[in-house]
C-alpha cells in the first residue's frame, strides 16, 4: 500500500485529484484512506512525499 511522508507533504492536492479512492485531504495534507496502489501519484507528487509500502 502506498505511504505519505507528512513532513515532506505540502498538499498540492495532485495524489488526490490523480487517485481520490487512494488519497484524501486531512488538515491541509494528504492521508492514504484505502490500500489501493496509486503508481500515478507516486510518480506526480512533486516532493517525493508517496512511498510504496508493504
Ligand atoms: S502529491 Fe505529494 S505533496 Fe501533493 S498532496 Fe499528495 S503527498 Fe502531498
Amino acid at each position: 500500500m502506498m505511504k505519505v511522508d507528512k513532513e515532506k507533504c505540502i498538499g498540492c492536492g495532485a495524489c488526490v485529484s490523480l487517485c481520490p479512492n487512494t488519497f484524501d485531504m486531512k488538515d491541509g495534507k494528504s492521508v492514504v484512506i484505502s490500500d489501493t496502489d496509486c503508481d500515478e501519484a507516486l510518480t506526480a507528487c512533486p516532493v517525493g512525499a508517496i512511498v510504496q509500502v508493504e
